[in-house]
């Protein structure tokens, strides 16, 4: 397994729909095996392979229920059913953060409640129920592989804020990454 360099806001790989994965094969799971690792290292609840710089349909995520419970896991291909997104000014309890727009952090009004219907690294099907944070996750990984980041839902007082940290940071501009473990990034 190996940590990958994360791709920053500004890379096309970023802003444009990932591609079905067709073969559940050595190299996929070696894929999800380095995503795994990359997002622990990070650290993040969750990372979508685009991130990687791989245009593929996959998401891995980690977040453990209220219990204690693990929840973690691979989505291939997946499909995202979403209750009605709620009208209602944003909180800080909103705040999101993305390890494509690292160390940012903007509030944004998600769906309480989700249905992912997707494939594990093995091609099996499966579906999860999701509520509350745990839906959020769900949301913003799929958001990624129709090449959408959160930044992009944001009402408009948030998205200029968020138009001047791309600014203040350099961002916007294909090519930027940065290194869990090495570089000095949160988000
Ligand atoms: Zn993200």
């Amino acid at each position: 397994m190996t940590v990958r360099p994360i791709v920053i806001s500004g890379d096309p790989v970023l802003h444009s729909p990932a591609t079905p994965v067709t073969s559940f094969d050595a190299e996929l799971r070696k894929l999800i095996a380095d995503m795994y690792e990359t997002m622990d290292e990070a650290p993040g609840v969750g990372l979508a392979a685009p991130q990687i710089g791989v245009p593929l349909r996959v998401f891995v995520y980690d977040y453990p229920a209220d219990d204690g419970t693990a929840r973690r896991g691979v989505a291939v291909n997946p499909e995202l059913f979403i209750s009605p997104t709620p009208v209602s000014e944003p909180t800080e309890a909103d705040d999101e953060g993305c390890l494509s727009f690292p160390g940012e952090r903007f509030p944004l009004i998600r769906a309480d409640k989700a249905i992912l219907r997707a494939h594990d690294e093995n091609g099996a099907a499966f579906e999860i129920e999701c509520e509350g944070w745990f839906a959020r996750i769900m949301q913003h990984e799929f958001d990624h592989l129709n090449g959408l980041l959160y930044v992009d839902r944001l009402a408009h007082a948030e998205a200029k804020q968020a138009e001047k940290a791309r600014k203040t940071n350099g961002w916007g501009k294909p090519g930027l990454s940065w290194m869990p473990g090495v570089d000095d990034l949160d988000g």
